[in-house]
């Protein structure tokens, strides 16, 4: 199973992080590693000072393909959650400084937090709200609306360079409010009104 992400995919998010709004989608992967088990809190890392959160749509391919057009994209995603994007900040503004890859800083043990998946009929991807609060104070706010790639142009993109398979799994970008995260702190995350994640920092 492959993580695919995408970065700068709000505008509003990239302007905070002083990126320019890009022309195709960057796209990123972590290893299956990092995924967090279920239950688990999030240890924070020694190697970073600033762990940053960021929340993010996931989609969940549930047919593989390759060159999948915009048009039969939806076809290939039957479940949708949200996934929390750990980025190790102050690494991965070394490694963009000198031109490196961001594996690093986005890919380690932990870093990808996953909600449950529900059913992509029930909700409106393509006007999708989602939250993200801290110790009761709520940090993002996003809607799919404003996506600068949308699921199926992620899709196509996507599948040009990599075949997808059932079961990987893509985080669509995440909105502005991306902030850092310290011990003891606590995050909820909420698809439309349904609470899908309670997460706990160590
Ligand atoms: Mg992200």
């Amino acid at each position: 199973m492959k993580l695919i992400c995408i970065g700068r995919n709000y505008a509003d998010h990239a302007r905070e992080l002083g990126n320019e709004v890009p022309e195709n989608p960057v796209i990123f992967m972590k290893p299956d590693t990092a995924v967090l088990k279920k239950g688990s809190d999030f240890y924070l890392p020694e190697f970073s000072d600033d762990v940053h959160y960021e929340l993010e749509v996931v989609l969940k391919i549930s047919k593989g393909g390759k060159y999948i057009t915009e048009e039969h994209a939806a076809k290939h995603i039957e479940e949708i959650g949200l996934g929390i994007d750990f980025t190790a900040r102050d690494l991965q503004s070394e490694l963009k400084k000198k031109g490196l890859p961001w594996e690093l800083a986005k890919g380690f043990d932990g870093s990808a937090v996953l909600s449950e998946f529900f059913k992509k009929e029930d909700y409106d991807l393509s006007r999708l709200n989602f939250s993200l609060i801290k110790n009761k104070e709520t940090v993002q706010r996003g809607n799919t609306s404003l996506m600068l790639f949308s699921p199926e142009k992620i899709i196509a993109f996507v599948s040009k360079f990599f075949t997808l398979r059932t079961g990987d799994l893509i985080f669509t970008g995440t909105p502005q409010g991306v902030g850092k995260v310290a011990e003891n702190d606590v995050l909820e995350a909420f698809l439309e009104d349904r609470k899908v994640l309670d997460l706990r920092i160590q």
